[in-house]
């Protein structure tokens, strides 16, 4: 097995991936929806926005088209789409193995090579710069890690950034920036070295010692895995003992019974989801405590055109005050996509724009901040949390690096 950018953050958790069988999971709409945003930010350097816009599925036009496009680094000439690298473990060694060439990764490279694509690349000088586009939340910094050492090695660079863009449904991008310098890049290769070794023997000897934890949501040996089977079997065979795992409340206990709880839920949720899916297709099931499971359609109505209300009571009740029948509402996310569309009409800045306005909204009081507390899994290290805490400007990596790249990527694949 091959290992893979997006596999690294997983096995280095759990290798047990590497080992058990693979069931290849059905593809979620976010699944779709980021291929094809990233089939569009891949195609308009060569396409033109137009047209590569017009290629996009309806059901994502309307995302597509509010990506704030001329601010990204994907129509400048200068910057790859879709770049392919391959690292090799053993020579710590990195090839460039062209553009948008869809994941079709040469079948000579070495068993043992990592391989992965980055969504756009430009270089400097010495150093690669490498964008992620990334529509959902989940990200990971192996990822990037990877993609940092491979490009480097592929074009003697000593240090790279990587910048992840997180690209939203109203028009607005969040950026996060991860530097990497020539000494990170060398702990790196000896992590994916380690990674690389400790796969090679579990593959020979057939064994793997299973962790289990939020990283499982992901992993394509879930449903063989000798972990969650006895957990799902427990849960369903005895409730009551399943559950009085969870009851002794130390520190440890949490901390033993927490990854275990995520992974037996991601299971059970999945499973649930394949249930109604089935019944969906296929019609109801009789189940044994005498009732049926089958698919039931609920609605509820609610008021389309307030305006349209407005005028009937009105025109029914002329000397009432129906106002107090109807509230105004809005949101940051509804603000901000009428600001980006005026400020389209008006050729200026949407983000100046945007700040301008909520300035003045937030002058006004007119925004209720509500916090609320709950708990979840965060890194110790507390990275991963701040956007662009660089403060790097998009231009910077949009265009202070175009001009060295066309001669730079000369370089090409393994020899
Ligand atoms: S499901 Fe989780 S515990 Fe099982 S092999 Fe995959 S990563 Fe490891």
């Amino acid at each position: 097995m091959r290992i893979s950018a997006s596999q690294i953050d997983r096995l280095m958790a759990c290798i047990g991936g590497a080992v058990l069988p693979s069931i290849e999971e059905p593809s979620s709409v976010g699944a779709e929806r980021g291929r094809a945003i990233h089939d569009y930010m891949a195609s308009v350097p060569s396409l033109g926005r137009d047209r590569a816009l017009a290629m996009v599925p309806e059901d994502y036009r309307e995302f597509a088209r509010a990506i704030p496009i001329d601010r990204l680094p994907v129509v400048k000439e200068a910057w790859l789409p879709e770049a392919a690298y391959a690292w090799d473990p053993i020579e710590d060694r990195g090839y460039y193995l062209g553009s948008m060439i869809n994941r079709a990764y040469p079948a000579t490279l070495p068993g043992n090579t990592v391989v992965g694509t980055a969504d756009a690349i430009g270089l400097a000088d010495d150093q690669a710069v490498i964008i992620e586009w990334k529509t959902g939340k989940h990200w990971s910094e192996w990822q990037l890690k990877f993609l940092a050492l491979a490009a480097c090695r592929a074009h003697k660079c000593d240090r790279a950034m990587c910048v992840i863009v997180f690209l939203r449904e109203d028009g607005t991008c969040k950026e996060l920036v991860f530097r990497y310098d020539i000494f990170d890049l060398g702990l790196f290769a000896e992590q994916l070295l380690g990674l690389s070794k400790r796969v090679l023997a579990a593959k020979s000897s057939g064994e793997s010692s299973l962790v289990m934890g939020a990283h499982c949501e992901y992993c394509p040996a879930k449903l063989n895995c000798p972990a969650h089977t006895a957990l799902i079997r427990s849960a369903c065979a005895m409730p009551a003992n399943f559950a009085a795992e969870f009851e002794v409340l130390t520190p440890e206990a949490i901390g033993k019974a927490w990854p275990k709880l995520v992974a037996a839920l991601q299971i059970l949720h999945r499973a649930k989801a394949q249930i109604e899916t089935w019944v969906t297709d296929n019609g109801p099931v009789p189940l044994e405590n005498g009732k049926e499971l089958r698919t039931v359609v609920t609605g509820r109505e609610s008021v389309a055109y307030p305006r349209a209300v407005a005028d009937i009571l009105h025109g029914m009740f002329p000397d009432y005050d129906i106002m107090g029948a109807f509230k105004l509402e809005t949101s940051k996310a509804a603000i901000t996509k009428v600001v980006q569309s005026i400020a389209v009409h008006k050729g200026i800045s949407g983000r100046d724009l945007k700040e301008s306005v909520f300035a003045a909204v937030r002058a006004a009081g007119a925004i209720a901040r509500t916090t609320w507390t709950r708990v979840e899994e965060v890194r110790i290290d507390g990275k991963g949390r701040d956007t662009n805490p660089s403060g790097v400007d998009p231009k910077e990596y949009g265009e202070k690096f175009a001009e060295a790249i066309l001669k730079r990527f000369s370089s090409t694949g393994p020899t």
